[in-house]
């Protein structure tokens, strides 16, 4: 498919508000590759060096370029977009002129549309494919998979080229979206769930068949094609692959009461103050760097060389190809649980990990076990997964272990008993622990979802996690620092703000908190600076008022910094529909 159909398509969504309307664009844009992929070849089919049109077709639409589970990154900043789109549209521009036309219309996309662009020859090595073919979605996607790929030294100039190359053959509608997607920033209104829907009428498949497929593979582009190709046969068959994360299932929160009256006994565990984790392992294939065992964040993210004490659990105990869910916990020198905030100091950590290691230890410990050996245990009862848990992790050990004593297992009690449930929780609030979860032991695991299933208690009031969006610099001695930072929470696509928060800050953090914001300021004003989304952090609160001060129409009572969220993303941050129950509540 050329890249100007695509961007045709994208503008007629764009300009699109009806989400019924906005489903049957892409599915006709789906349709439409898929007729043109078996019609044109080597822009449709397959090659083993990558996917095919529909599959990139479905991700660029959601303003993706690789898979959902997948946590490449371009790693190309606004300015080497900027120097790209400045070069192609001619001698006489300049990345400033880009810059200065941004803070006029606020919208990437719609600079890189007020240019003219082509025909720039002297960097023409730099041009992806024939100048004189038309641009087509498999170029662009080829194009910014190489620049994913470029690092070392000389890396920025060597993208900012090779984007060139890209701008060069584009025309004004398509500099448009190609800018969108580069940044990040497509925002046509394509939601997962667009997606899911145009998939099931554009291969008249069911969408809760797509969905489950999704789930399993978290790739849209794949589903797509699956769909189109074998069906709904061919959706039934999509199986969990090690090494390829799943969403993972999320909790509620609840009571004791409600568990035991909705469920006939419940399966109560320990809730670890850690991050969640998913370790993928199989000792029979190792990738490239010879690894047999991913591990991934919550948000998919790979966080293997991040945690090397989990790479050395999982090499030193499993002995099958499986797929764990649990959390990894910080631990001090007797083997007991820290906080949450010290597994963040090695959660993301890329340098320096082995002296990190030296200053703060982790361990793992699993609740889930979603694949052995070949078989998928999504749909099983939670109880059977437990006890399948429970087996892998005993693989090497003496017969009749006591679970207590197996290294890595979280332990889990079946019961109707309020009072038991009650002592479970003191003892492991008492062991450093943050209280219990409670979950039905009859259910199968949903990725992605947050069900009734699983419930967590916690002892302390609830925190939200809100989205940095505005921050103010300090004064006298803290003037080199941010001192008071605007809080969002989202409502949709859109972020409201709630509250301001200035306390619970020692200085030592603000210094880190000004480091983690500075790169995120986009516009100042006197001592007010406005932050991209960027940042999470977790604030404590007396009250929710109602309040005409702040966006959302609620204020937070006295709030409190508890933390930076950095295993969230602005797209886990909490709702303003979360902030209205809670002041329902
Ligand atoms: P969210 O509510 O968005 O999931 P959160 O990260 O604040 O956010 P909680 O809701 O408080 O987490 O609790 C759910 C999290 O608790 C899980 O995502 C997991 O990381 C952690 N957790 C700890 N112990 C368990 C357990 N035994 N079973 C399931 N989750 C657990």
């Amino acid at each position: 498919m050329e890249f100007a159909t695509f961007a045709d398509r994208a503008g007629a969504i764009d300009a699109e508000s009806a989400d019924l309307e906005i489903v049957d664009h892409v599915r006709a844009l789906l349709e439409d590759v898929g007729e043109n992929g078996a019609a044109a070849g080597s822009d449709g089919e397959a090659t083993d060096a990558g996917p095919e049109a529909i599959e990139i077709v479905a991700r660029f639409v959601q303003g993706r370029v690789f898979p959902a589970w997948d946590s490449t990154t371009l790693d190309v900043g606004p300015s080497a977009c900027y120097e790209a789109i400045a070069r192609a549209a001619g001698t006489n521009v300049s990345a400033a002129d880009v810059e200065e036309r941004l803070a006029e219309t606020g919208e990437i996309g719609a600079v890189a549309a007020s240019y003219d662009f082509g025909g720039q020859q002297g960097l023409a090595a730099f041009t992806a494919g024939d100048d004189a073919e038309a641009l087509t979605v498999r170029e662009v996607y080829e194009t910014l998979e190489t620049l994913a790929y470029t690092d070392g030294s000389g890396s920025q100039g060597r993208k900012v080229d090779l984007l060139f190359g890209l701008f060069n053959r584009c025309s004004s509608e398509e500099a448009r979206y190609l800018a969108r997607l580069v940044l990040a920033e497509m925002r046509i209104g394509v939601g997962e769930g667009t997606v899911r829907d145009a998939i099931a009428a554009a291969f008249d498949v069911p969408a809760d068949q797509v969905e489950r497929a999704l789930q399993v593979t978290n790739d849209y582009g794949q589903v797509a094609r699956i769909a189109r190709d074998d069906g709904l046969e061919g959706l039934e068959e999509v199986d969990l692959a090690v090494g390829r994360p799943v969403q993972a299932m999320l909790a509620q929160a609840g009571t004791v009461t409600d568990a035991l009256e909705e469920w006939d006994d419940a399966a109560v565990e320990r809730k670890y103050d850690g991050a969640r984790i998913q370790l993928h392992h199989d000792p029979a294939s190792s990738d490239d760097s010879g690894s047999e065992t991913r591990v991934f964040s919550r948000n998919m993210e790979d966080v293997t060389a991040a945690l090397p004490e989990v790479v050395e659990f999982a090499e030193g105990t499993l002995e099958s190809p499986v797929i764990l869910d649990g959390e990894v916990v910080a631990i001090d020198d007797g083997g007991d649980p820290l906080p949450f905030q010290e597994v963040l100091r090695r959660f993301r950590r890329k340098h320096d990990v082995a002296k990190a290691r030296e200053d703060v230890a982790v361990r793992p410990v699993f609740f889930d076990c979603l694949h052995h050996d070949g078989e998928d245990l999504l749909e099983c009862p939670l109880r059977d997964r437990h006890e399948r848990l429970e087996s892998v992790l005993t693989a090497g050990s003496e017969p009749d272990v006591d679970p207590e004593d197996v290294e890595g297992l979280s332990l889990l009690w079946l019961t109707d008993d309020a009072d038991e449930i009650e002592a479970i929780d003191a003892d492991a609030l008492a062991a450093g622990h943050e209280g219990i979860m409670l979950k039905n032991p009859e259910s199968t695991y949903s990725p992605g979802r947050r069900g009734k299933h699983w419930r967590k208690r916690k002892p302390d009031v609830e925190t939200l996690d809100c989205v940095v969006t505005g921050a103010e610099w300090g004064e006298g001695r803290r003037a080199t620092f941010l001192g008071t930072f605007e809080l969002s929470v989202r409502d949709g696509d859109a972020l409201e703000t709630v509250g301001k928060v200035a306390t619970g800050i020692t200085d030592e953090q603000l210094a880190e908190l000004t480091e983690l914001l500075e790169p995120h300021i986009v516009t100042a004003e006197g001592t007010t600076v406005d932050v991209e989304p960027a940042v999470v952090f977790e604030v404590g609160y007396e009250e929710i008022q109602r309040s005409p001060t702040y966006s959302s129409g609620y204020a937070l009572r006295f709030p409190r910094f508890v933390g930076v969220r950095s295993d969230k993303s602005p797209a886990d941050a909490d709702t303003l529909e979360r902030l209205e129950r809670l002041h329902g509540a």
